[in-house]
């Protein structure tokens, strides 16, 4: 698929995202240190290799990384901008409860993407024991902190549930954390579980599955093909149209009509 936008002037790394919560980031320094996430991703891909006796678990771990951290923090920018323009741009003062609805978020997020990717790979049986073996193996590299047996437990069950029961308790616990999120086209949530599917897919090497999954999208959002820069393509891992914000639309494509 990367071979596909070789000619990739209109595709930024992920590092481009001009958004609001990078500054965050930078003022909470949250996160995991690129130490750190360098070796939980050492770790997964070992694991991965023991598990599936495949040889390119570290090509899989870098992939589903890349585009994972897209859609969170693509997502993220969706949500944050509305804060932003509640708030306006001069505001020097960012409050406490802000920035650790903030945090949270991202957690609620980042544990949605697991359940959602998981849900992939048990359809598409990309590995063997989606739900106890990949499920609590994704959790514990993505998750900050990991994720304990109870948690990995709670995850699989939900994965367990049809996709709108799913959506609804991602959505709840979302405006639990970041009332803000409220304010988010309702559009963003009918496409985002589509885009985990789409990045699990492109990672496990499946651009027809990733294809399909993108027509799903484009029957939600028809103008999501009228972009002149990505033709609503599937984008590799890791990558996003400066243009209209695919995988994770901006504002203005989420509401074109
Ligand atoms: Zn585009």
């Amino acid at each position: 698929m990367a071979a596909a936008h070789a000619d990739n002037r209109y595709i930024c790394p992920a590092s481009a995202i001009p958004s609001i919560v990078a500054c965050y980031r930078l003022i909470y320094n949250e996160g995991m240190n690129a130490e750190e996430r360098a070796r939980r991703r050492s770790e997964a891909a070992y694991a991965y290799g023991l598990h599936t006796q495949r040889a390119d678990g570290a090509r899989l771990v870098t992939s589903l990384a890349g585009g994972l951290d897209v859609l969170r923090d693509l997502f993220l920018a969706r949500v944050f901008s509305d804060v932003e323009q509640k708030w306006g741009r001069d505001s020097m003062l960012v409050p406490t409860s802000m920035l650790e609805g903030e945090r949270r978020a991202r957690r609620t997020i980042e544990q949605y993407l697991v359940v959602e990717s998981t849900v992939l790979v048990r359809e598409r049986s990309y590995v063997p024991a989606a739900l106890d073996w990949y499920l609590p193996w994704l959790a514990a590299w993505r998750l900050e902190g990991g994720a304990s047996e109870a948690q990995a437990a709670g995850l699989a069950e939900r994965a367990a549930q049809a996709e709108p029961e799913r959506r609804r308790t991602f959505t709840s616990q979302l405006d639990q954390v970041l009332p803000e999120a409220q304010h988010a086209p309702l559009v963003l949530f009918r496409l985002f579980p589509l885009a985990a599917g789409i990045v699990t897919a492109v990672a496990f090497c499946d651009p027809a599955e990733a294809r399909d999954l993108r027509r799903q999208q484009m029957a939600i959002l028809p103008e999501i093909g009228d972009c002149h820069e990505c033709n609503g393509n599937v984008l590799d891992n890791g990558e996003r149209c400066r243009r209209c914000g695919n995988p994770v639309w901006s504002y203005e494509w989420l509401t074109a009509n």
